[in-house]
C-alpha cells in the first residue's frame, strides 16, 4: 500500500491530522490498534483555546457527533461554597467557552470525520515495524495479514509511550512527579450541567465536567501520597474523596460510571520531533501536565499547524522543521505554566501560602500575568516562559 502520509494511532492527535490531511485532498492512512475505545481516564475538558483550533479544523461537526456541550460558566467552590462564578463570554470577544465530551466518543467521531474526509482507517492494525526505504515504510499486523505502507512521510501519534520516537534516535524525557491527577466518570451528580465545577482545598483541587446524559467527568488533583491512598479503594474512594470537596449532596446520587484512576502529573516529551522520515504529534511529541488539561487543544493545535505546513510547503522536511521549532516552543510554555501552576495547586505550607497570597496580590493590578493567567482562554502561542515570564506570574517583579 502506497500514500502520501501514513499515521500511527487514530487518538485524537492522528485521526484530526487525518482529517486535515484527508480534507486537503492527500493520501492518508492511519493504522489504530484499538478495535474499539473504551475509557482510559483521558481528557474530556477542551480548553477555549483548544475548540477554537478545532473549529478550525472544521472539526465542530465531529465534536457535535461525540455529544460534546459547552459550559458557558466556570463555577469555583472554596470551602465547599459556591463563589462568584466565570463566564467565560464576559472576558471573550467571540464568547468561546470551555467544552466537555466523553473522550472514547471524541475519538470514534474524529476518526470517522478522518475517514469520511477520505482518510483510509485501517482497525484493529497494530504498527510493529519502521525502516526507510525509498520512503519510509510502516509494518503492521491486521486483522487480514500482515501489511505493508510505504509513505512520503510517518506521523507517530501513538500517545505518551510512543514507540515512533524510537525510530528517530529520540530519547524519552520527564520531569519529576510534584503530585498526582485522577479521574473518574459519575452518573447522577446534582451539579449545573452548564457550568465546570472547580473546588480548591488544601493539597489540591477537584474538577466536575458534566457532560450529556446526566454523566459527568471527574478529576482530582492531589499530592502523591493521597492519590495513592485514594486509588486503593477504586471508584468508591474517588467519590468520597470528591464528595468532601464539592457542597453537601452534590455527590449524594452519583454513581460511577468507568474506572477511577490516578496518574503522575509529570510531563512527557520527546527529545527530537522529527527525523528520518518521521515527525511526532499529540502526546507522542510531548504530554502535557494533565492537572492543566491542554493535551487535546495541544493535538488540535498540532494538526492544525502541521496540516496547514504540509498543505503549503512543497518540500516537507523544510515543512516539518518549521513545525517541530514552533511545538518545542508552544511544549516549552505549556510545560513551564504546569510547573508553576502545580507549585500553587498542591503545594502546603507557610512558604506555599506566601507565595499564594503574593501572587493574589499581583493579580489585582496585572490580573492577565502577561498572557500566562488566560492561557487556557487564549493558548500559548506567543507566550515565552522565561525567568522574567516567572517572576511576573509569581509577584516576585514587584515591591514587596
Ligand atoms: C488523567 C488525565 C486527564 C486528562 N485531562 C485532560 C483534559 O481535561 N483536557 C485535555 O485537553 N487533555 C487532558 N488529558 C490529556 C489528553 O487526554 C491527551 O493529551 C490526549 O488524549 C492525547 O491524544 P493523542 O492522540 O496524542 O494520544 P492517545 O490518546 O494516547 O492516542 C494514541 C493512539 O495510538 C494508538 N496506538 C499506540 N501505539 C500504536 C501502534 N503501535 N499501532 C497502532 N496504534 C497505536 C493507541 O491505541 C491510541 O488510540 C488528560 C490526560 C490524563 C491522563
Amino acid at each position: 500500500m502506497v500514500s502520501d502520509v501514513a499515521i500511527v494511532g487514530g487518538g485524537v492527535a492522528g485521526a484530526a491530522l487525518g482529517a486535515r490531511l484527508a480534507g486537503a485532498g492527500l493520501g492518508v492512512v492511519i493504522a489504530e490498534r484499538e478495535a474499539r475505545f473504551r475509557d482510559r481516564v483521558r481528557g474530556e475538558g477542551i480548553h477555549p483555546w483548544g475548540v477554537r483550533e478545532a473549529a478550525r479544523l472544521g472539526l465542530l461537526p465531529a465534536l457535535g457527533d461525540a455529544g460534546a456541550q459547552e459550559l458557558p460558566l466556570w463555577q469555583p467552590y472554596e470551602d465547599r461554597v459556591p463563589a462568584e462564578p466565570y463566564r467565560w463570554a464576559d472576558d471573550d470577544p467571540d464568547g468561546v467557552a470551555e467544552w466537555s465530551v466523553g473522550h472514547p466518543a471524541l475519538q470514534e467521531a474524529s476518526l470517522a470525520c478522518a475517514e469520511r474526509r477520505g482518510a483510509r482507517v485501517l482497525r484493529p492494525a497494530q504498527v510493529v515495524g519502521y525502516r526507510r526505504s525509498d520512503g519510509s515504510v510502516l509494518t503492521i499486523e491486521h486483522q487480514a495479514g500482515p501489511v505493508e505502507i510505504r509513505a512520503r512521510l510517518v506521523v507517530g501519534a501513538d500517545g505518551r509511550r510512543s514507540v515512533a520516537r524510537r525510530w528517530i534516535g529520540a530519547e524519552t524525557e520527564r520531569d519529576p512527579v510534584h503530585h498526582a491527577v485522577g479521574g473518574c466518570l459519575f452518573a447522577g451528580a446534582a451539579v449545573d450541567p452548564e457550568r465546570a465545577h472547580d473546588a480548591t482545598f488544601p493539597g489540591g483541587r477537584a474538577l466536575l465536567f458534566p457532560q450529556r446524559g446526566d454523566l459527568a467527568r471527574a478529576y482530582l488533583i492531589v499530592t502523591d501520597a493521597e492519590g495513592k491512598r485514594i486509588g486503593r479503594d477504586g471508584a468508591a474512594g474517588f467519590r468520597a474523596a470528591l464528595a468532601a470537596r464539592f457542597p453537601d449532596g452534590a455527590l449524594h446520587g452519583a454513581e460511577a460510571r468507568g474506572p477511577a484512576a490516578f496518574f503522575p502529573n509529570a510531563d512527557v516529551w520527546s527529545s527530537r520531533l522529527a527525523g528520518a522520515g518521521v515527525v511526532l504529534v499529540g502526546d507522542a511529541a510531548g504530554a502535557n501536565d494533565p492537572s492543566l488539561g491542554q493535551g487535546l487543544s495541544l493535538a488540535f493545535w498540532d494538526a492544525r499547524v502541521l496540516g496547514d505546513l504540509l498543505g503549503a510547503e512543497r518540500d516537507w522536511e523544510l515543512a516539518t522543521r518549521a513545525f517541530t521549532e514552533a511545538r518545542a516552543r508552544v511544549f516549552d510554555t505549556v510545560r513551564q505554566h504546569a510547573r508553576w501552576t502545580g507549585s500553587l495547586v498542591v503545594d502546603e505550607g507557610p512558604e506555599a501560602d506566601a507565595r499564594r497570597d503574593r501572587v493574589a496580590r499581583a493579580r489585582e493590578t496585572d490580573p492577565g500575568a502577561g498572557g500566562f493567567a488566560s492561557i487556557i482562554a487564549r493558548g500559548p502561542e506567543g507566550l515565552v516562559a522565561d525567568e522574567d515570564a516567572r517572576r511576573r506570574f509569581f509577584g516576585e517583579d514587584r515591591a514587596a
